[in-house]
């Protein structure tokens, strides 16, 4: 059976010498790590600006993960910066927006992780909360201080979802955002809730599979998780049928 090749969403890393400065394109490793271990062939794919090359960078994947990272611009969503929000990326916005629109005309499942699982949402008509402190009620450490595999709170998830079918009812996640969803886009679901109500996943109502996480599987699934790792077979499944 032909592998699935699975495109990995690249940032920047900007790193300041003594003399010069150096911008790389980045995928943290446990996200490669994570697919190769799903039986899928990892891809990195670097930040450009070209739409059309952008397009072919998808038309050649099976399947795409939205990298977690920078927080997401809110001038996208209609609001203006409040003072907690963090740093941004206009660049890699811009990417992230394409790579969804095309993803989604081409019909590529398609895995958004933090930051990636805002991105669909906030690329679908959503919003976001720009800080978790914004959020009524929310009682619960998002931004844990443990150590980042630790698994830290539990989330429920939506009966009859995609992802009920992967963890069932519940599960225990790590947890690493200060940003949640707040109103979830037309023709998705809120698929997990964390037990102060925040979102810690959504999902496209329809049949193509576009989910996204909160929480970060990778670090999980890279090591010895094997129900997080279900979240990277559940991708390359669907991009098999
Ligand atoms: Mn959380």
């Amino acid at each position: 059976m032909n592998k699935v090749i699975v495109g990995i969403s690249a940032s920047h890393l900007v790193e300041n010498t003594d003399c010069t400065s150096y911008t790389y394109a980045k995928v943290c490793d446990e996200y490669v790590r994570s697919v190769q271990k799903a039986n899928g062939v990892p891809i990195i794919l670097p930040v450009i600006d070209d739409l059309a090359s952008i397009y072919h960078q998808v038309s050649r994947v099976d399947a795409l993960i939205l990298s977690g990272g920078e927080d997401v611009n809110p001038l996208l969503f209609k609001q203006e910066p409040y003072k907690k929000i963090g740093a941004i990326s206009s660049e890699r916005d811009a990417f992230d927006l394409a790579l969804i629109r095309y993803a989604r005309e081409l019909k590529k499942p398609l895995l958004g992780i933090c930051r990636g699982a805002q991105m669909l949402n906030v690329a679908n008509g959503g919003t976001l909360y720009q800080d978790l402190s914004y959020i009524e009620g929310s009682y619960i450490g998002h931004t844990q201080e443990a150590n980042r595999c630790e698994l830290v709170h539990s989330v429920d998830i939506k009966e009859g979802s995609r992802l009920h079918g992967i963890f069932g009812a519940s599960t225990l996640v790590n947890s690493l955002h200060h940003l949640a969803i707040d109103e979830v886009a037309r023709g998705f679901v809120a698929s997990a809730h964390a037990r102060d109500g925040v979102i810690e996943a959504i999902e496209c109502e329809g049949e193509e599979f576009i989910l996204g996480v909160q929480w970060h599987p990778e670090m999980l699934a890279s090591r010895d998780n094997g129900s997080m790792l279900g979240l990277f077979s559940a991708l390359i499944n669907a991009a098999r049928e």
